[in-house]
C-alpha cells in the first residue's frame, strides 16, 4: 500500500460507477489506477477524481501489467480554474496532457510534479497564459532531457550566429538548430527567425526569476514562430500531435497577454 500526493492528469469512466484515473504522484510518479465506486455519490474517494484536482492517495501497486487499486482518495486543493476563464483551462489540460505524455509510469519526478503545480497556479489567473505554457514546455523539456540545442550546430558543434533577420534552420530529428554549412540538404528542419529564437530563450530562461517574461514585449510574428517551432518539436518527440493544439488558436485569442 502505498500513500502520495498526486495530481489527475486524465480520468476514463470505466463502468456505470468506476473510473480508471491517471494520476502524477509526487513520490511514486505516474500510475494508473481503478477507482472502484469512484462514480457513487458515497465513495471512498469524496468527489475527488476529476481533473486536475491534488489529491492524497492510497493505492494497491499493481502485479504484472493490471491497474493499480485505488483504495482512498482525499482532495487537498481544487485549482479555481473558473469556466470564464477558459483560455486558463484549456491550458491546464495541455499541462496535464504533456505530463501525462512525457512521463513513464513508476518513475518518481518530484522536479516535474512541482513545475506542473505552479503552472496550474498561473493560470488561474488566467493572464499570460500562452507565455506560461511556453516556459512550461521549456522547463518541462529540460527535466525529461528533450531540450534542444539552440546556440550549437547539433551536426558540427559550431556556435550558429544569430543575426536580425537572419533564418535559422532548427532540425526535428536531430533535436537543435544547425548551422548554414550543415543545413544544407536536411530534410525535417523548421526555419525560424534570429529574433524569433532569441524571444523563445527570454521566455523559458529558468533564471529569471523576477518576471522579466512578462513583459518582453512579443509580435504576433514572433508569436507564431515559437508556437510553430514548439508544436512541431514536441510533435516530433512524442511522436503525435498533442490534442489540445487544437484549441491553442482560441487559447491565444482569448489570452490577455
Ligand atoms: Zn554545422
Amino acid at each position: 500500500m502505498r500513500t502520495s500526493d498526486a495530481l489527475i492528469i486524465r480520468t476514463v469512466d470505466f463502468s456505470e460507477t468506476s473510473r480508471i484515473v491517471t494520476a502524477f504522484t509526487q513520490q511514486y510518479g505516474k500510475i494508473e489506477a481503478l477507482a472502484k465506486g469512484g462514480l457513487r455519490l458515497k465513495s471512498p474517494f469524496e468527489a475527488s477524481l476529476d481533473m486536475l484536482a491534488v489529491n492524497s492517495v492510497t493505492y494497491i501497486p499493481k502485479r504484472s501489467d493490471a491497474l493499480d487499486l485505488l483504495t482512498e482518495s482525499k482532495l487537498l486543493h481544487r485549482f479555481s480554474i473558473s469556466p470564464f476563464n477558459l483560455a486558463g483551462s484549456f491550458a491546464g489540460h495541455y499541462v496535464a496532457e504533456l505530463v501525462n505524455a512525457f512521463t513513464q509510469t513508476d518513475d518518481a519526478q518530484p522536479a516535474l510534479y512541482d513545475l506542473a503545480l505552479n503552472v496550474l497556479k498561473c493560470l488561474e489567473e488566467g493572464t499570460f497564459v500562452m507565455r506560461t505554457l511556453v516556459r512550461f514546455e521549456g522547463n518541462l523539456l529540460h527535466l525529461t532531457g528533450y531540450f534542444p540545442s539552440l546556440r550549437r550546430c547539433v551536426d558540427c558543434n559550431a556556435a550558429v550566429e544569430r543575426t536580425a533577420e537572419r533564418r535559422i534552420m532548427f532540425a526535428l530529428m536531430h533535436s537543435g538548430v544547425l548551422c548554414p554549412h550543415c543545413a544544407a540538404g536536411q530534410s525535417h528542419t523548421v526555419s525560424i527567425r534570429a529574433d524569433s529564437l532569441n524571444t523563445l530563450e527570454r521566455l523559458i530562461d529558468p533564471r529569471d526569476k523576477d518576471g522579466h517574461w512578462k513583459k518582453t514585449p512579443i509580435s504576433r510574428n514572433v508569436s507564431g514562430e515559437i508556437r510553430s517551432l514548439l508544436n512541431r518539436y514536441i510533435s516530433h518527440c512524442l511522436g503525435y500531435r498533442p490534442k489540445l493544439y487544437d484549441w491553442f488558436r482560441l487559447i491565444a485569442e482569448l489570452d490577455n497577454a
